[in-house]
């Protein structure tokens, strides 16, 4: 049997590259369908992260018009997390493939990974094969990020984003995951099944501006390492050890600067100390803070998104 397929595309103001992205999308969709590779009733799903251009405007025209194209808006901007997590709460498909919209990942890769659907894997990553693409800056906070994250024993596959197909059992195995803090690439690898990869060389936005500013990059990459690791936990008490180690020779050297007759110094050795323990208190009970807000945020199981309108052709 011709397995189904459905393309989830969060949108948040993308009404600059919306139709050039829609067209290309489409006439792949309409290519594998003609090719059987995928089932006629396969479909492009559009979510509209409240979105405050036209995003929804177009999005609504387009699945007025065709048939294959879906939208559903929902009602504020929730962030690409949730706004992927609401587009897959609402697929009926064999497999789904999510993408960004502006199509930075290689969309040739969609038949690769149908491919190896067939072959029996129920999740193939998209993955990139370099970082040419990026600036300097997120090139180098990437790698930094991936590579902490690998410190702290988070399984993550390095350089794969949101571009990934899920067979509808894995599909159905990450909606389980109920946390309201969610950070999906650290999740999936968790599901298990046949997984595999697919590699490929990510574009330069072709319109519009990226909507992951360095606020929302280091926002993702605390919630990824907050929600999988208790490492930085952890080495807090490790920090503790190691400052009480340090203080243990400091009182040694002014005790025997006491006994040599130098009391007036150690003024600095003071001011050092109290400068030095004060930022790691801090630093440490912004570690705990992090963790206990996230505990804070799931014991309410508030509701995730919630969604304003659908579109129906
Ligand atoms: N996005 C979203 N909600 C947000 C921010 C981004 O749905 O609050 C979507 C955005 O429309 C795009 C994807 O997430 O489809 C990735 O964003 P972007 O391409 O701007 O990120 P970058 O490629 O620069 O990391
Ligand atoms: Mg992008």
């Amino acid at each position: 049997m011709i397995p189904s397929l459905s393309i989830i595309v969060p949108c948040y103001n993308e009404d600059k590259i919306f139709e050039y992205s829609m067209t290309i999308l489409k006439n792949l969709l309409t290519n594998l369908i003609k090719k059987q590779k995928i089932h006629k009733s396969s479909y492009i799903l559009f979510i509209d992260d409240g979105s405050q251009d036209q995003t929804w405007l177009k999005i609504k025209k387009v699945a007025e018009d065709f048939e294959c194209i879906k939208g559903i808006k929902l009602a504020r901007n929730y962030g690409h997390q949730i706004a992927l997590i609401a587009g897959l709460s609402s697929i009926d498909t064999d497999m789904c493939i999510s993408i960004d919209a502006d199509l930075q990942d290689d969309i040739k890769c969609i038949e690769q990974m149908i491919e190896k659907y067939k072959q029996g894997c129920e999740i193939v990553y998209g993955v990139r094969n370099n970082r040419n693409s990026d600036s300097f800056f997120k090139k180098n906070t990437a790698y930094l990020f991936y590579k902490l994250m690998e410190k702290m024993g988070v399984q993550q596959i390095a350089n794969h984003a949101d571009y990934r197909l899920l067979s509808n059992r894995a599909l159905k195995c990450l909606l389980k995951y109920k946390e309201s803090n969610i950070y999906i690439r650290g999740l999936v690898p968790l599901i298990g099944f046949k997984q595999d990869k697919v590699f490929y060389k990510r574009q330069e936005r072709k319109a519009g501006i990226s909507k992951y500013p360095f606020r929302k990059m280091l926002g993702l990459a605390l919630e990824g390492i907050t929600s999988f690791s208790i490492v930085p936990l952890r080495s807090i008490c490790l920090l503790g050890f190691f400052t009480c180690f340090i203080s243990l020779i400091a009182i040694c050297y002014i005790l025997s600067e006491k006994f040599m007759g130098y009391v007036v110094q150690g003024w600095t050795s003071v001011i050092i100390s109290i400068f030095f323990l004060g930022g790691v208190q801090l630093f440490s009970f912004g570690i705990m803070g992090e963790y206990i807000g996230k505990i804070y945020m799931e014991v309410k199981h508030r509701p995730k998104f919630f969604i304003e309108e659908v579109s129906d052709n």
